[in-house]
């Protein structure tokens, strides 16, 4: 065994890599960028290297200078984690010629897969079922149209090369393909900078499965079973699960079988999956095979009760696979969810920002919660938006579901837009209940699991108001302290008094409604509230870290409110208990008519990014939802629509100019 390893990458993965060789009693080495010079895996490892800038392409992705640390430091192996350059023969190939083992394949087994083209191509000749389509290399446009109308419409263009759902579109029709195709080669080129494409039949209501592989130097290898990741948007998972619900033995039997047939057809040593399409029918197609540890690998883990990095480890250091297939045995049920930062309102956009407070549910037998990074860090552009993934366990589906409910609740992030609402929607919904899972799921069941935050309930104003007042109240006590009259009406403990009244007004704002809050002070020291729909009495204690215990009409209850303060003065604050996630702008007291004017008219740029296509002309009228300015950003297009009925007055911005966020992209009048 290596006594060690060097992990050539960052957040949750490189965190997770170094927990199994700590437990292993292996060295680890991270490496890390300018961006992640505070980072939870430099903390972590037991040296730490500098290799460059914050962008991935000047650092990560170097294969020099990854290979110049494991020298410096004398790491015997390299464990690649996944993304970065875990699928680099190439690099691979520099680790043997340094005399560093790298933790995965052999490069040909890498190359072999690397194209979803050629992997086909393989695949067919050992007899693994294929999705009808086009996997040529004749790529003129003219053939990929026949292709297209041959396989039958609706087609799926994918970057050969591709990888994260990335350069990837769906065809209704013959008329829209060319477009389409224009679109999937622009984002693969940038992304993959190889614009190979191929066509497949796109499959409607298919569910994604993956069986993982494992094989060692010794000629054995296994499958662990199977992991559903039907639960997807934009073509990533989003939810994964083990077993996939609803599977017969055999068909467990056949496609792990079919799954070793095509890593043994490819020389295959290491951790693999091999992902398939599946018909509801149960029919199913080889997809591609990612060849290196999946991020949603843990359900795996937690159902056979192996740690699959510390099999990585032992195989690479040329020791046979821990079991074999006879010994591996499916145990309960697990769930993983990603949690990123990214807004579903606006389809899926990643947020960037600091992550001004992060509470992660805890763990225990029964909840796993793999992160990298700490309350106060940067989520930045530069990399994956994944803020942690959190995984549950229970002895069957629907305890395990029960259990994510639970975690869900247990999650609070404020700083960045997250989609943790709509994984706690999905958790509670009862076509997830019922495994009714295919990758529409999210987009059918949109109206109940994306939700627009709505108008603040009484609980929440009651909540917002007490952290006001319990604020206020704090800061009038600092003042009396420092005053030298210590009987000052002001330090009286019954509440403070906004006007000196026994009688105040509170004022919210949310969305563009404003809410008034009238306060009571009560001879006991609690409230009276007027809220909109009845009054309620309350009282709270709101401490340093933003933790309130409140009591609300006599019920107990702890909530979290963080207070956030914009460079003009304003303030929001957002309040969190279990089931609430709320932002409201408060308005100043003294003041609660104060209501700032959002700037109108304007389509500005949701992140930093380039623009890659305006689809409007000065002075051109657009319907509301109209595609404006597709920009890239974190190597995705983001079309950017009107926001309402209107007119465009200006354009400000041609393609392949850089904006940064905020920015107006376009002048924009609302239609009256
Ligand atoms: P990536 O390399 O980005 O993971 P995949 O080929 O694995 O690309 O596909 C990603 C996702 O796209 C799948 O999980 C599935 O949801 C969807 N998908 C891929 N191929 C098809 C198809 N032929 N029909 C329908 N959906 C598909
Ligand atoms: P999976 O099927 O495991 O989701 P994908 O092919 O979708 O695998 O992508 C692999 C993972 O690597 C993704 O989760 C993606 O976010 C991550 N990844 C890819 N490129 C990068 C990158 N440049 N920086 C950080 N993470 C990346
Ligand atoms: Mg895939």
């Amino acid at each position: 065994m290596f006594s060690k390893i060097l992990i050539a990458n960052r957040g949750e993965i490189a965190c997770r890599v170094i927990k199994t060789a700590r437990r292993m009693g292996i060295k680890t080495v991270a490496v890390y960028s300018d961006a992640d010079r505070n980072a939870m895996h430099v903390a972590m490892a037991d040296e730490a290297y500098h290799i460059g800038p914050a962008s991935a392409r000047e650092s990560y992705l170097v294969a020099d200078k990854i290979i110049d640390v494991a020298r410096k430091s004398g790491a015997q192996a390299v464990h690649p984690g996944y993304g970065f350059l875990s699928e680099n023969a190439g690099f691979a190939e520099a680790c043997a010629k340094a005399g560093i083992v790298f933790i995965g394949p052999p490069p040909a087994a890498i190359r072999a897969m690397g194209s979803k083209s050629e992997a086909k191509k393989i695949m067919e000749k050992a007899k693994v079922p294929l999705v009808p389509g086009y996997h040529g290399d004749d790529q003129s446009e003219a053939l990929l149209v026949k292709e297209a109308a041959r396989i039958g419409y609706p087609v799926l263009i994918k970057a050969a090369a591709g990888g994260g759902g990335k350069g990837m579109r769906v065809v209704e029709s013959e008329v829209k393909f060319v477009e389409q195709l224009a679109g999937a080669k622009r984002e693969a080129k940038g992304a993959f900078s190889d614009d190979h494409m191929l066509i497949e039949k796109y499959l409607t209501r298919p569910r994604h499965i993956e069986i993982q592989v494992f094989a060692d130097t010794k000629g054995n290898c296994v499958y662990l079973f199977e992991r559903d990741c039907s639960i997807q948007r934009r073509h990533q998972k989003v939810v994964e699960e083990a077993p996939a619900p609803g599977m017969p033995l055999e068909r467990r039997k056949a496609m792990g079988e079919a799954a070793v047939a095509a890593a043994k057809a490819i020389g295959y040593v290491g951790a693999g999956t091999v992902e398939f399409i599946a018909n509801q029918d149960g029919t199913f197609y080889f997809m591609e095979m990612n060849t290196r540890l999946q991020v949603e690998h843990p359900v795996t883990e937690m159902i056979t009760g192996q740690d699959l990095v510390e099999w990585q480890l032992k195989v690479a250091s040329g020791e046979p696979l821990p079991l074999l297939q006879d010994d591996l045995a499916i145990n309960g049920h697990a769930i993983e969810v990603r949690l990123y930062a990214e807004d579903p309102v606006r389809n899926f956009l990643p947020s960037i920002g600091p992550l001004r407070h992060l509470r992660l549910p805890e763990e225990n037998a029964h909840v796993r919660v793999d992160t990298g990074v700490l309350q106060g860090v940067e989520v930045s552009m530069n990399y994956d938006p994944m803020i942690a993934k959190i995984i549950v366990w229970d002895i069957d589906r629907l305890s395990a579901i029960r259990r994510l409910a639970g975690a869900m609740s247990d999650t609070q992030v404020v700083g960045v837009s997250t989609n943790t609402a709509l994984l706690a929607a999905i958790a509670a919904h009862p076509a997830f209940a019922a495994g009714e899972l295919d990758t529409g799921f999210i987009e059918r069941h949109k109206a109940e699991v994306i939700v627009r935050p709505g108008a603040p309930s009484d609980q929440v104003l009651a909540l917002a108001a007490l952290a006001q007042l319990s604020r206020f109240g704090a800061r009038s006590c600092e003042l009396q302290k420092q005053s030298l009259d210590p009987w000052s009406p002001w330090g009286i403990a019954s509440g403070w008094r906004v006007n000196g009244t026994s009688q105040d007004t509170l004022g919210f704002k949310s969305g563009d409604n404003d809410i008034k809050v009238g306060v009571t002070y009560r001879r006991d020291g609690t409230y009276e509230l007027a809220l909109p729909n009845g009054a309620i009495v309350a009282s709270g204690e709101l401490s340093e870290d933003g933790g309130l215990r409140a009591t609300v009409n006599g019920v107990r209850q702890s909530a979290n409110v963080v207070r956030l303060v914009a460079n003009d003065g304003s303030e929001d604050l957002v309040i969190m208990a279990p089931g609430i996630n709320q932002r409201l702008k408060a308005l100043d007291p003294r003041n609660v008519s104060a209501v700032e004017e959002a700037p109108h008219g304007t389509l500005q740029a949701p992140m930093p990014g380039k623009v890659i296509d305006v689809k409007v002309k000065d002075g051109e009228k657009v319907r509301r939802g109209q595609p404006v300015v597709v920009l890239e950003a974190m190597k995705m297009e983001h079309t950017i629509s009107a926001p309402s009925d209107g007119t465009i007055k200006k354009v400000k911005f041609a393609a392949g100019e850089l904006v940064d966020e905020g920015v107006e992209l376009v002048e924009f009048e609302p239609a009256a």
